[in-house]
């Protein structure tokens, strides 16, 4: 591994690192929602949010189609 392939790695660890900060600092103010942080693609990731059904705040949302 060349010192160019080695600080990519570290750039995407660091970037991976940052965002995983999303997911730990989530807290829905209703229920215990799990979380789950996921990759689409380098540089895009999607926070999932596990809602209890009872929720107040998911039964509040909007449906998705
Ligand atoms: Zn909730």
């Amino acid at each position: 591994m060349n010192r160019q392939e080695r600080r990519r790695k570290a750039r995407l660890r660091e970037e991976w690192e940052d965002r995983r900060h999303l997911q730990a600092d989530y807290e829905c103010p209703d229920c215990q929602a799990d979380t789950r942080l996921v990759q689409q693609h380098p540089g895009l990731y999607t926070l999932l949010v596990f809602h209890d059904e009872t929720c107040p705040s998911y039964r509040a949302m909007p449906p998705t189609t």
